[in-house]
């Protein structure tokens, strides 16, 4: 939190998952979507590039990424066209509402179990470092005692 302003910190928090600010950026434009969100005339999309098995009915997903609505993710949604490859969008907006992030993350989970969604490891990879760049502006601060049980949990064998 200390890498912005004290009026976001007050009105608009984002807190911090791990020791450093995980920004989430646009794949053309580069532009950091989570503080672009802050301005309510600004959306974003999660974007998974996947070539449908129709045989199996299985989604390989080969890449996942964010881009800005219309503007972005328009020009990659046609290279994907032309590659024979599919996309599924979530709106980012919609996924910093608490229990609309872990209805997705549970769609996710639900998605591996079932079989039909399989990732390549790149995009698995991606998938989750876009979770935890969203779980700033979605989880609540984590306060001076939960930091250092988090630090103890670590170091404890699973
Ligand atoms: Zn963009």
């Amino acid at each position: 939190m200390r890498y912005f302003p004290n009026s976001y910190r007050l009105v608009k928090p984002l807190h911090l998952v791990s020791d450093e600010y995980q920004p989430l950026n646009c794949k053309v434009c580069h532009k950091d979507i989570l503080m672009a969100l802050f301005d309510p005339n600004y959306g974003a999309n999660i974007m998974k590039v996947y070539k449908w098995d129709q045989e199996k009915n299985i989604n390989n997903i080969q890449d996942v990424y964010c881009a800005c609505a219309y503007k972005c993710d328009e020009q990659i949604e046609a290279s994907l066209n032309k590659a024979g490859l599919t996309s599924g969008w979530a709106c980012i907006s919609d996924l910093v509402i608490p229990i609309e992030f872990l209805r997705y993350v549970l769609a996710v989970m639900n998605r591996i179990r079932d079989g039909k969604d399989i990732y390549t490891d790149e995009a698995f990879k991606k998938q989750k470092a876009i979770l935890i760049a969203l779980a700033q502006r979605v989880i609540r601060a984590t306060t001076e005692g939960e930091r250092a049980r988090f630090k103890e949990l670590l170091s404890l064998p699973c």
